[in-house]
């Protein structure tokens, strides 16, 4: 059986690979020159279980709002007259309760867990490296983050998740690079989170599924889905259509445009982020483990000789634009707590835009059409999600019960129909 996974971005890399595993023939088309490189290129590298949870959350909504008159707030909201936005919006705000957010976090963190798992596995299988480091610390600058914490900390504390809440002294001791100098009231620290350069991993796993025999074919955008008799046929491409038995659409934010003319109105949209890499400049300045600020939203990681720095979401503009209070808010919080770690001034921007769904999870699996399948709307946190995704996905592909339960992680919770 050919089956054609439209996007090589993290998704659809770990999809092809899991397809291919189980002896499909498979086609990857992406209209870019390589794999990872749109919003799987330069993000913060988490690959979290604990810290998983969607962005409607309690205290969500306000952030949203004072974002209409703050620059640097690590939320942005630009308001459009486009009617999908407010669609988006009235579902995300409900979504915002206490009880919905507990819902989607444990609905997320029993993916993410899995898919730790399974990115395990095909390290350890194929011993793959790609700049991990292990531990992970959030900062509250003040009482009142500590206390919008809260729920989470709840959370983690029923599930049993390792965790331990610090104060200054004890943030400092676990990661010494930490200036004194910048106000700390306390922290989290998860020692079982991991990170690792995503886009690298991407192209690890491109590599070993192309030896493996998938044809990768980039530079071919897809203009459209073509069905006949409510089965797919083919993905119109501008060499001509590539016929296939089935297909999986893995194509980020860009899915809802491709998904348009099946009759799946999924309110996926985009949330733009961005991130800085800079060289470490001096390593005993730099950080061991990966930290979050949560008054601002920024994570801090190390990858290789480099940091990143990545945060922000901002919603309503879908031109992918570096602007430049976002990249100073990200610089300002890197010296904030590493001033001297890194050439600074000689960081690389990025943009990205997380494909996001207004509940959190993603949509895994079948659809209304029988040879139609998705493996998208991971939103923030795609890299962590990634590997468990797309074994999921191929078992559905293949006639196979996954090894997880899909409460809510498959098309139903958006009551959405196929032609
Ligand atoms: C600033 C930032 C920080 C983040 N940090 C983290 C983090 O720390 N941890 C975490 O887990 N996640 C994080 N994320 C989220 C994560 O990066 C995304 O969820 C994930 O990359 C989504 O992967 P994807 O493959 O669905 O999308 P993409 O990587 O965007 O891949 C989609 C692919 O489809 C291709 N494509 C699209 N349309 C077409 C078409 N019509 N024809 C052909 N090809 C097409 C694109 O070229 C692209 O290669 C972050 C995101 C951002 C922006």
């Amino acid at each position: 059986m050919h089956v054609l996974v439209i996007g090589a971005g993290i998704i659809g890399v770990t999809t092809a690979y899991e397809l291919r595993s189980r002896g499909f023939d498979v086609t990857v088309l992406d209209r870019r020159p390589g794999a990872a490189q749109e919003a799987s290129y330069a993000n913060a590298g988490v690959l979290s279980v604990a810290y998983a949870g969607p962005w409607a959350q309690p205290g969500m909504p306000g952030k949203v709002l004072r974002s209409l008159w703050q620059s640097t707030s690590p939320v942005i909201f630009r308001p459009s007259f486009a009617p999908a936005q407010w669609r988006w919006i009235v579902r995300w705000l409900g979504e915002c309760r206490l009880a919905r957010y507990q819902v989607n976090k444990q609905r997320m963190q029993r993916l993410a867990e899995y898919s730790r798992g399974v990115l395990h596995e095909l390290r350890n299988r194929h011993a793959l490296e790609f700049e991990q480091s292990k531990g992970w610390l959030q900062l509250f600058r003040t009482e009142a983050d500590r206390a919008r914490a809260k729920p989470a900390i709840e959370l983690l504390a029923q599930a049993g998740t390792a965790h331990r809440l610090l104060d200054a002294a004890a943030c400092r001791a676990v990661e010494p690079a930490l200036i004194d100098a910048t106000p700390l009231a306390g922290g989290l620290f998860l020692p079982d989170e991991e990170t690792g350069n995503c886009a690298y991993f991407a192209r690890l796993l491109r590599d070993l599924t192309a030896a493996a025999g998938v044809d990768f074919r980039f530079e071919t955008p897809v203009k459209a889905l073509r069905f006949e008799g409510g089965r797919f046929t083919s993905a119109q491409t501008p060499t001509g259509p590539v016929a296939a038995d089935a297909a999986i659409v893995a194509a980020g934010a860009d899915s809802a445009r491709l998904l348009r003319g099946t009759g799946l109105r999924l309110p996926l949209y985009p949330v733009k982020g961005y991130s800085l890499t800079a060289p470490i400049a001096r390593f005993e300045f730099a950080p061991m483990v990966s930290v979050m600020d949560e008054a601002f939203k920024v994570a801090i990681t190390r990858m290789g000789n480099r940091l990143r720095i990545a945060g922000t979401a901002e919603l309503g503009n879908r031109k992918l634009q570096l602007r430049d209070a976002a990249l100073g808010t990200l610089l300002r919080v890197a010296r904030d707590w590493f001033p001297g770690a890194a050439a600074y001034s000689q960081s690389r921007a990025w943009v990205g835009a997380r494909p996001m769904l207004p509940d959190g999870p993603p949509v895994l699996g079948a659809t209304g059409v029988p040879n139609l399948y998705l493996n998208l709307g991971h939103g923030s946190t795609g890299w962590s999600l990634a590997c468990g995704s797309a074994r999921v996905v191929a078992d559905i592909v293949a006639g196979v019960k996954p090894q997880i339960d899909l409460d809510g992680l498959t098309i139903g919770r958006y009551g959405a129909a196929a032609s």
